[in-house]
């Protein structure tokens, strides 16, 4: 290749959407002199086949952040750029089957209000006017997110590459990273099977494949990535002409995206057909075993379709939206998708490596894409982000999170997608990873224990009779059992406290 680039600024790894939004994003805060490495084609890991769903809704200050500036991006994206795209803002409801989620809805929506974003609570006969072929007799309530919708991901990815083009920065396609080398200044040499590139920093934005491409930093301080890999399908039913009618009568509106949250899927209507996506807790993990290691290329490959495992949340949702059952499917995609132990990316310095980052484990990569980008063009260039973005630093693990841990951290995660996150709920899954040496004592104290960074750590002392069981935990109440037990165990102690403060106040008199 005569005009191979042997000197960048910044080198991203990964020309997925993350990737290809770091570059846009590096390129428009002025630093054009970046490159992007692709193995195959642009789009070749997760991002070709993704649903597309671009939803602003979190409990996360940071992934809320994150999706609603993605929203507001790929609004203007293809006029700023020049690349039409097929961005739909058809708004979105999500359905409420207990008081409980009707609460989760309330925070979510006043969050929302701090970043600009008009979420309203409908009742039910207000969805049913917007979304006519729903049943909603037994739902609570309604969270409508009006900035909700759907794009398509390979579009959105060629505009931000175009984009990142125009402004002079270089893409190079079918090119896969080999490894890396740091200098003695501590700048890189990335090595490609074209040549070598010398640059000040690396970016490992290689999706699924982000663990294996962060081995290459060990010899220079890093760690293994810490993340696994889910199997998700959604079914895109044929085309179901009462959907096309009522399009055709409300000027060519789509109907806004559903998620019934409490079942676990979401249903968006594709073309005149739907699009179904379920979040299954009977989940299947891939490439987690020596029997099923990881290929050196899956680029632009899906998996057998596995209805069986989702048979039940799609019987829900036929019962939900009858009209879905008037309709046979068309086409079944099932692909991959990176989780890191929490479900939340890997986005900022890496761990341990001087002048390297990663933009990584995106498992709602389009939702975030854009906001990533504008995040780690932050990090790269001001050493900081405008956002508070602690919830996705990849710093926030460290060396507790073994395969074991995150395949079983990953699954836990996928199967509860969409389940609340109470206050005082601890997930049960890969526990136990570090004990002190005076757990066994504390445990027989009544300690009922909580993980911290692996460590487990009282939350409080149960005495007999209490309820600590998973279930009692699942509320938004702050008066449960441990409410009384810490007041109990906290009330010697600010007596203590009274009594040192009352002392130290009259010597100094
Ligand atoms: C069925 C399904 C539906 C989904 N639906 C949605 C949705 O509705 N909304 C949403 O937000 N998300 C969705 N996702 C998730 C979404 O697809 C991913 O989060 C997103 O595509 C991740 O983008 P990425 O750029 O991080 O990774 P990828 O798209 O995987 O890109 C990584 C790239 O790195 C390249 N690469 C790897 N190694 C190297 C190397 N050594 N050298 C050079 N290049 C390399 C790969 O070829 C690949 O192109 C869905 C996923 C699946 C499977």
């Amino acid at each position: 290749m005569s005009d191979f680039p042997t000197k960048a600024r910044v080198v991203i790894i990964g020309g997925g959407v993350v990737g290809a939004s770091s570059l846009y994003h590096l390129a428009k805060k002025g630093w054009t002199d970046c490159v992007l490495l692709e193995k195959n084609e642009l789009t070749a890991g997760s991002t070709w086949h993704a649903a597309g769903n671009v939803p602003t809704f979190s409990t996360s200050w940071s992934i809320m952040n994150m999706q609603r500036y993605s929203t507001e991006l790929y609004a203007r994206l293809g006029e700023e750029v020049d690349y039409p795209m097929n961005y739909h803002q058809s708004g979105s409801i999500r359905l409420a089957h207990t008081p409980e989620r009707m609460q989760e809805f309330e925070r979510a929506r006043s969050m929302g209000r701090y970043q600009g974003i008009k979420m309203e609570i409908w009742t039910p006969e207000q969805a049913k006017e917007r979304y006519p072929f729903l049943e909603t007799h037994d739902l609570e309530g309604v969270l409508y997110d009006p900035s909700d919708g759907d794009i398509a991901p390979a579009q959105l990815t060629q505009a931000l590459a175009k984009g990142a083009r125009d402004m002079g920065a270089r893409i190079i396609r079918f090119c896969p990273a080999t490894g890396v080398t740091q200098q003695a200044d501590k700048t890189w040499v990335v090595h490609t099977e074209n040549g070598d590139i010398a640059c000040d920093y690396v970016v490992n934005a290689a999706g699924y494949y982000a663990q294996r491409v962060g081995e290459w930093f060990k010899p220079f301080g890093g760690r293994t990535v810490p993340m696994m890999v889910m199997s998700h399908q959604y079914l895109l039913s044929e085309e179901v002409p009462e959907v096309e009618a009522w399009s055709k009568a409300n000027g060519g509106q789509k109907l806004p995206l559903l998620r019934d949250v409490d079942v676990s899927y979401y249903l968006r209507q594709e073309k005149h057909g739907f699009n179904l996506g379920p979040y299954e807790p009977n989940c299947r993990a891939h490439w987690d075993t020596d029997v099923d290691p990881m290929p050196e290329d899956f680029s632009f490959q899906l998996w057998n379709d596995d209805l069986d495992r989702i048979e039940d949340i799609v019987t829900d949702a036929m019962e939900r939206v009858p009209l879905m059952a008037t309709s046979g499917v068309a086409r079944v995609i099932n692909g991959p998708i990176p989780y890191a132990p929490d479900g939340l990316p890997l986005l900022g310095p890496m761990p341990g490596v001087d002048n390297a980052f990663e933009a990584c484990v995106f498992t709602f990569g389009i939702a975030q894409g854009g906001g990533a980008g504008k995040c780690l063009a932050e990090w790269s260039i001001d050493g900081q982000t405008e956002w508070d973005m602690w919830a996705v630093d990849p710093r926030r693990y460290t060396d507790y999170t073994d395969h074991d841990y995150c395949v079983q951290k990953g699954k836990e995660v996928y199967g509860n997608e969409y389940a609340m996150h109470f206050p005082h709920h601890e997930w049960p899954a890969a526990r136990d990873k570090k004990l002190s040496p005076v757990h066994a004592e504390v445990q027989q104290q009544g300690g009922v224990m909580g993980a911290y960074n692996g460590w487990e750590r009282a939350n409080w002392f149960a005495k007999e009779g209490d309820d600590t069981s998973e279930a009692a935990t699942h509320t938004w109440d702050r008066s449960g059992p441990w409410q009384q037990r810490i007041r109990e165990d906290a009330r010697p102690c600010v007596t203590m406290l009274a009594c040192l403060i009352c002392r130290g106040s009259r010597g100094s008199a």
